[in-house]
């Protein structure tokens, strides 16, 4: 079967020598809707070739030439996201306000990257030693690549191709082969706004694209974003290959709530934390951590929240959809399973949810559906607890003290992102001060940074030192270079009479 999801180059569909596909399916109701190509090692070098041989034209592309480009695509994307919220829904599953959600979230760093000019600038010092002046640039790498994962089809590749893009660098992105038509819908947008040919490319496939991203020498930067194992593979194999690599694993994030925080707050933003994209967000908050004796009404409000969403068809007015795929629902449900085995205790049980199709008459039978699940008493031990689920799942761990809750935190592997509830501005600033994670909500449950700020987590949640976008995201995609130089005096006569020296009269 030839894919109907191809690769991407020099600004047209190239379907690859492979002939290998992997299916595309709809998670809402488990039919495939397509075929994705899976590049084989001849189809990647002739997309990294493309970049490699665009990258000269584009790096010499002037500033305002670069940045017209970019805001005719930021244009473009404002008018016309709804398309692309839709093909999100169809593959992701989300709900499509969230999908409009996280291409909003990948505007902004298209709007942040239309200011380029100025994040370029440099520093010059005149006269450093006698006529000689020093001054420094930063230029482009050359072909970089993105490696992105499923659950922020969109998102995820725009926390980096802008900023990429608008420095002076050629893109090969490869997305998740688990829903791969939005890169493609993006890459037709670029075309529309003018973005000259091989600038954006596009390589579909698995481990085999990877790889030949992590080796080939034109690919001079890796970004990658996905789960923990693959990014420290990924960061070792590409440093290993003199590359410049930022790799974002995953994530296990906890919420503290202490005794004086607003309750009502604190539960609505676990809903919507925990459960938001079906808890398929590397921001999700997976741990609340209840301190002191509020726990029992705590867990009350969340669960009086969490019974009436409504789980079903992402194109309705569902609140949450399904899983992506129907190996991660039952991966997600058997740590449901695992936890209950383990004297937890399931105070709302999402394996027995039923679909709800917002009377469309769609067929949701054979869709990936696990509903919100909220599970109490969760100690540290159990696998619910250990291990990054990556679902619709809230697990309660109640703890005495502030001290506690925060070693909790400090000593689990990720550090991606954090919150604390409280109305104590004093205990609010000691754990900004004090929690080992990138990322800090204060009565903010999910912390994403603004595009302007970087993204990024501590220990096993980022391989590499540079966080995604804002000035990190700059000097990434940039090298920099200092000059010193020395002109003479200006020799011949050519300026006329000399003048005399400043500050003489
Ligand atoms: P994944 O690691 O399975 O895949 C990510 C990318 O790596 C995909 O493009 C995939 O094709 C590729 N890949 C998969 N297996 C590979 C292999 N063996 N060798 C080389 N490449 C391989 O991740 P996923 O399931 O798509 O995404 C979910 C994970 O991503 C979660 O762990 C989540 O926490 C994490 N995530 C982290 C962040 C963050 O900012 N830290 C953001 C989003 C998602």
């Amino acid at each position: 079967m030839s894919a109907s999801v191809t690769h991407w180059v020099n600004n047209k569909s190239f379907p690859g020598t492979s002939g290998a596909t992997a299916p595309i399916t709809n998670p809402a109701t488990g039919a495939v809707t397509g075929e994705v190509a899976l590049a084989n090692v001849e189809d990647a070098r002739a997309v990294i070739d493309a970049a490699a041989t665009a990258f000269p034209a584009w790096r010499d592309t002037s500033l305002a030439k670069r940045t017209a480009i970019l805001f005719r695509f930021r244009e473009l994307l404002n008018e016309r996201k709804g398309e692309l919220a839709q093909i999100i829904t169809s593959e992701h599953g989300k709900v499509v306000s969230d999908a409009l959600g996280e291409v909003s979230r990948g505007q902004e760093v298209v709007e942040f990257a239309c200011g380029i000019p100025h994040l370029l600038k440099g520093g010059f010092t005149e006269n450093a030693s006698t006529k000689v002046d020093v001054f420094s640039i930063r230029q482009p790498l050359g072909p970089v690549a993105i490696i992105s994962p499923f659950n922020f089809p969109a998102m995820v590749p725009m926390w980096f191709f802008p900023v990429a893009i608008a420095a002076g660098n050629t893109v090969v992105l490869k997305p998740s082969e688990k829903d791969p038509s939005a890169s493609l819908w993006l890459a037709e947008l670029w075309r529309e706004a003018g973005l000259p040919d091989g600038v954006f490319n596009v390589l579909h496939g698995d481990k085999t694209a990877v790889d030949e991203l992590l080796e080939n020498r034109s690919i001079k930067s890796v970004s990658f974003v996905g789960s923990t194992p693959i990014a420290q593979y990924v960061y070792a194999t590409g440093t290993a290959n003199g590359k410049r690599v930022q790799a974002l694993g995953g994530a296990k994030n906890h919420a503290i709530v202490l005794p004086d925080a607003d309750l009502d707050l604190a539960a609505d933003a676990m809903v919507n934390a925990g459960f938001g994209s079906a808890g398929e967000r590397c921001m999700a908050i997976s741990a609340l951590v209840a301190v002191g004796d509020i726990a029992d009404e705590l867990v009350a409000k969340i669960a009086e929240r969490t019974t009436p969403l409504k789980t079903g068809d992402g194109t309705t007015d569902s609140d949450m959809g399904p899983l992506v795929t129907r190996a991660h629902r039952d991966k997600v449900a058997s740590y449901v399973d695992a936890g209950e085995a383990d004297g937890a205790t399931i105070v709302v049980d999402g394996r027995t949810v039923t679909a709800y199709n917002g009377d469309t008459g769609t067929d949701l039978t054979d869709g990936f559906w696990l509903g919100p699940t909220l599970i109490d008493n969760v100690t540290t031990d159990m696998s619910i607890y250990t291990d990054e689920i990556f679902g619709p799942v809230l697990s309660v761990i109640r703890v005495d003290t502030y001290d506690q809750a925060l070693e909790l935190i400090n000593s689990n592997p990720y550090g991606n992102g954090t919150a604390i509830f409280t109305n104590d501005g004093g205990a609010a600033r000691r754990f900004q001060n004090e929690v080992e994670v990138g990322m800090v909500g204060i009565n903010v449950p999910i912390p994403v940074p603004m595009a302007y700020y970087s993204f990024g987590g501590w220990k096993a949640s980022l391989f590499g030192d540079s966080h995604a976008h804002g000035t990190e995201g700059v000097n990434f995609f940039t090298r920099g270079k200092a000059i010193t130089s020395r002109w003479l005096d200006p020799s011949g006569n050519n300026l006329g009479p000399a003048r005399s020296a400043p500050g003489a009269n």
